[in-house]
């Protein structure tokens, strides 16, 4: 069931977003579609198929866990469900925050994160284009965290399922208008905010790391408002991996594993 209400909406929500791109995109895009796709959605299938037949369900899993063994700050301090509830998702998504900036400085998690950022294009299939073994990773740091915190079991279905929209609505190559954009931005990381982490410009990359809420790249000073280029035309990807064709399904599976080129 759990699983299921999880990719009932990832599933959804990438249907709006790929309908959006088509019909009104920010940008022309570079490169062709059924390649990049190709590679991108074989990731993420590839993706599901790890996560579903091994730990899909273990943050889900953690959290009823703590919460029946009462472990876990929330488990052990009297709280109101709702403020459980809410505690839990800031907590989640400033863990996330971190991790991802943990990815950048620290080299041998970049040789996994770095496979995120060679797609030279941006748009909502960007979102499922990671190495499995980032996403193993990911899932193990996201149940230490569900334990530290005694997360709520609700609370984490719910977090799971708005971070993957999210990460599908701020990566996609919707053409939303800059007014809006504005607005959404005070508490939602929008594309044209996390479009300028996917720059091939080093202070662009190490800037902008939210995922779901803005409100962590203001707090810690890692916060980008405006890229140095236009949105339209800014490079995307990484300076020393510029060859479409050299970036296939199984090259990406194996670039964690070849010296990094900087
Ligand atoms: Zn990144």
């Amino acid at each position: 069931m759990e699983t299921l209400i999880r990719l009932g909406f990832a599933l959804g929500i990438f249907a709006l977003m790929i309908t959006w791109e088509v019909l009104s995109p920010r940008r022309t895009q570079s490169q062709h579609r059924q390649r990049r796709w190709s590679i991108n959605l074989g990731l993420a299938a590839f993706n599901m198929l790890v996560m579903r037949v091994s730990i899909g369900s273990l943050a889900y899993l953690s959290a009823v866990n703590a919460s029946e063994q009462s472990i876990g700050l929330l488990n052990l301090v009297a709280v109101p469900e709702w403020l459980a509830i809410i505690i839990t998702l800031l907590f989640l998504d400033m863990a996330i925050y971190c991790q991802h900036i943990v990815s950048h400085r620290w080299s041998l998690l970049w040789r996994l994160h770095q496979v995120h950022h060679t797609d030279l294009v941006f748009d909502t299939t960007t979102a499922v284009c990671f190495h499995p073994l980032e996403i193993v990773i990911s899932m193990g740091y996201k149940v230490l965290c569900i334990t530290i915190i005694g997360a709520n079991p609700w609370a984490v279905l719910a977090f799971e399922v708005l971070l993957n929209g999210a990460a599908l609505f701020n990566h996609s190559n919707i053409n939303l208008p800059l007014t809006v954009d504005k607005v959404i931005r005070t508490v939602l990381v929008t594309p044209d905010m996390h479009r300028i982490h996917h720059s091939t410009d080093a202070v662009e990359y190490n800037s902008n790391y939210g995922f779901c809420l803005s409100c962590w790249d203001k707090v810690f000073n890692t916060y980008n408002a405006e890229p140095k280029q236009p949105h339209t035309t800014m490079d995307i990807g990484l300076t020393p991996y510029r060859d479409p064709q050299a970036l296939g399904f199984i090259a990406l599976l194996l670039l964690p594993f070849k010296a990094v080129r900087r």
